[in-house]
């Protein structure tokens, strides 16, 4: 048996002498012991994953007896001794922008009013890189922590256009890939473009309808055999033009009801129930407000 165990009572039979002690096994972070920083991060980890697995339900009841302050532990890392001149060089190197975005820093750091950026190493130290001025670099934090976590992605901008009970959808070609899919009408931004703006030229390019973005709907995180996409979507109203389409099979007004029975690019399954959700409960508010 592996894990923390607490102390828990004694044993002590007199007829045969024999003596023990019981120990019970207990939650690892409620234990006082000294875990390494990356211990403690991994354990939490694995416990927001059992958390996110449960239902709402059982998290609200766990959520309403729980300790309001939490407990302390002692965390123990390792850091390597850096070397402050190679900081302040490509402090001053950045010059307040951070070298992968090219953006201001997006704050100034209260302690000494400098921009706030924070020195990485290209080459990790712990995978043999060295401390020095050429292999670092000044990133904003957004950077930083991306260059640490993060995965590649594709990002593709979606205009969900509803009026009345039904929704815009499109077919792709047969030159694209996964011909004859429906999804959403979209596409990617350019660089330098922000979602919104590259989601209103892919609108007019592809279909010649000019449209205003009311709010963002909602993501799906997808999978590929080429990658992650992650689809962004956003409720958009048009201008009552005709439609055109440039590089598509079909274009459809269609009942949100009667999407299920059109085969939809996988990454979009999650938008359709959202939006068969959204379209119950906008009817319901309807009644309600009769
Ligand atoms: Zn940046
Ligand atoms: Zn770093």
């Amino acid at each position: 048996m592996k894990g923390i165990f607490q102390y828990k009572s004694d044993h002590n039979d007199p007829k045969d002498g024999s003596r023990w002690f019981i120990l019970q096994k207990v939650n690892t972070l409620a234990t006082n012991r000294v875990m390494t920083e990356n211990e403690y991060n991994k354990e939490l980890q694995k416990q927001v994953d059992r958390a996110k697995k449960d239902s709402a339900k059982s998290r609200e009841k766990r959520l309403n007896k729980a300790e309001k302050k939490p407990d302390k532990l002692i965390v123990n890392s390792t850091q390597y001794k850096r070397n402050p001149d190679v900081i302040t060089e490509v402090l001053e190197r950045a010059d307040g922008v951070c070298e992968k975005c090219k953006k201001p820093a997006p704050f100034i750091r209260a302690y000494d009013l400098t921009p706030y950026l924070e020195v990485h190493h290209k080459k990790p130290l712990a995978e043999g890189g060295e401390d020095t001025v050429e292999n670092a670099i000044a990133l904003c934090p957004n950077c930083h922590r991306e260059d640490h976590h993060a995965v590649k992605v594709t990002t593709i901008t979606v205009g969900i256009i509803v009026e009345e009970d039904k929704v815009l959808i499109v077919q792709r070609k047969g030159n694209n890939s996964l011909p004859g899919k429906w999804c959403f009408p979209g596409g990617k931004a350019r660089k330098g473009e922000t979602l919104e703006r590259g989601l209103r030229r892919e609108l007019y390019e592809k279909f010649g309808i000019s449209i205003r973005i009311d709010s963002y709907f909602g993501e799906s995180i997808y999978r590929t055999n080429s990658g992650i996409i992650r689809l962004m979507s956003y409720l958009v109203k048009r201008t009552p033009e005709d439609f055109k389409i440039n590089v598509h099979k079909g274009i459809d007004f269609v009942k949100i009801k009667d999407l299920h029975k059109y085969d939809f690019l996988s990454a979009e399954n999650s938008i359709v129930e959202k939006l068969k959700e959204y379209r119950h409960s906008s009817l319901k508010n309807q009644e309600e407000s009769l």
